[in-house]
């Protein structure tokens, strides 16, 4: 089956076509026919897409809405321009998989698209607003291209945390609040944490009961996962995906009375401090310079707010493993990954320096001498807890969901 995969934001999409089935799942086979990137819908947008890695197409043209965006991808795609193998017309692509931000409490896995659920995304917007809104126009632009009787799945970010127990899910406010307004913690990058550990499981020949892992998917959005049982357990992110890590510009767990003395002291309104929270934060706030870690990483030996940064970056997540690990009783592995996670020998280092008395022992010449993109082992021989890179692919899991959804078949 070949399934176009979508990731829609505001004013850009994400896609892939991914050939999938029983046969290459099982040998992890599956084959990516062509991925692409459309950025500044509204106007003068930009297009480029890759086949085999290369770039095949890189052009400029006017696209007022992601329906048109899509339209003019699977145009190209099926104009023969550039072969792509399986690909001719557009009955060629069997089924559309859509990333989807927060399924909230309605969504535990990937679903079928129909118009209840697109009913209960839009009664969540008020959740998500600045993802689902997105998410939605994907889904009703991927109708009006594909067609109706095209079978459409929404894979969701939240879902794999829905097995999270009350005790770590609900915030210590009065439950009438929780109850009346669903405010609680619902976790994200859901997709990548699922997949990073049930790789784990594969590549360790563990089962699912042994599944208790620690996942780190460190990338300008960043999170971590206490997974337990092969379950979502704990997870650092939030209500929002505000909680948790210091990310690029996200300034993570942090006193809410900030917020308000923010906004008295600089005379904002929330969504103005919120902003600061969300936007100019993180690294990027601390350091003053930029969020791209390659940058920081230059400066740190130099510009001591650089440092300071990724000390904090650093720190935040040592908490986190150490708070996993006393929910764990221990953990079989610590795995990274997100762009961070998976290319940072500087990054890693620091966060794993100093943690063998926890039974870390970290090795820094497998470290440095890993391979970009493959998956590997950085612990020590003799370390009682493995460290891990496992490079995620949150599109080739919404591929294979959308496969086994269609099929009537469970996911994995
Ligand atoms: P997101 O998907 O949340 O936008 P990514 O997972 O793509 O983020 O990760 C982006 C981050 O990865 C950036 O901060 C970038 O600097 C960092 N990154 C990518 N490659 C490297 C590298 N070689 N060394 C250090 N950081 C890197």
């Amino acid at each position: 089956m070949n399934v176009f995969v979508l990731n829609c934001g505001s004013s850009s999409l994400k896609f892939q076509i991914i050939k999938t089935g029983d046969d290459l799942m099982e040998k992890n086979e599956d084959i990516t026919l062509c991925k692409g990137l459309v950025e500044r819908i509204g106007g003068p947008a930009m297009v480029s897409i890759k086949v085999n890695d290369k770039t095949v197409l890189d052009t400029e043209p006017v696209l007022h809405d992601h329906t048109q965006a899509i339209k003019y991808i699977i145009d190209w795609i099926v104009s023969g321009e550039v072969s792509i193998p399986g690909i001719k017309s557009l009955a060629d692509i069997n089924a559309v998989g859509h990333r989807t931000v927060h399924g909230a409490e309605d969504f535990n896995s990937s679903v079928m698209i129909t118009d209840e659920v697109i009913a209960s995304l839009e009664a969540n917007v008020e959740l998500a607003p600045l993802h689902n809104p997105a998410n939605i126009m994907g889904i009703r632009a991927a109708i009006e291209v594909f067609g109706h009787d095209m079978p459409q799945v929404a894979v969701f970010d939240t879902a794999f945390h829905s097995t999270m127990p009350p005790e770590n899910y609900l915030y210590a406010i009065p439950y009438e609040l929780y109850k009346k307004y669903k405010i609680r913690k619902y976790g994200f990058h859901g997709t990548s944490h699922r997949y990073v550990a049930e790789r784990w499981r594969e590549i360790t020949g563990h089962n699912v009961e042994e599944t208790n892992v620690i996942t780190l998917h460190l990338g300008n959005g960043a999170s971590m996962d206490c997974i337990k049982n092969g379950k979502s357990f704990d997870t650092s992110m939030g209500f929002t995906p505000l909680e948790g890590l210091v990310m690029g510009t996200r300034c993570g767990d942090i006193d809410p009375s900030v917020l308000e003395f923010i906004m008295k002291k600089e005379n904002l309104d929330v969504a103005g401090a919120i902003k600061i929270l969300n936007k100019d934060s993180g690294v990027k706030g601390v350091s003053g310079l930029t969020n791209d870690f390659r940058d920081l990483e230059g400066a740190m030996h130099d510009n001591p707010r650089a440092m300071l940064a990724l000390n904090m970056f650093a720190q935040r997540i040592k908490k986190y493993i150490g708070s996993y690990m006393a929910q764990l009783n221990g953990t079989k592995a610590l795995i990274f990954t997100g762009g961070i996670g998976e290319n940072s020998i500087t990054m890693r280092q620091m966060i794993m320096e100093n943690l063998e008395q926890m039974g870390i022992i970290f090795d820094s010449e497998k470290n440095k001498n890993f391979k970009r993109g493959v998956e590997c082992l950085l612990s020590a021989d003799n370390s009682p807890i493995a460290v891990y890179i496992i490079p995620t692919n949150e599109e080739l899991v919404i591929a294979r969901d959308t496969f086994c959804i269609i099929s009537g078949i469970p996911c994995m």
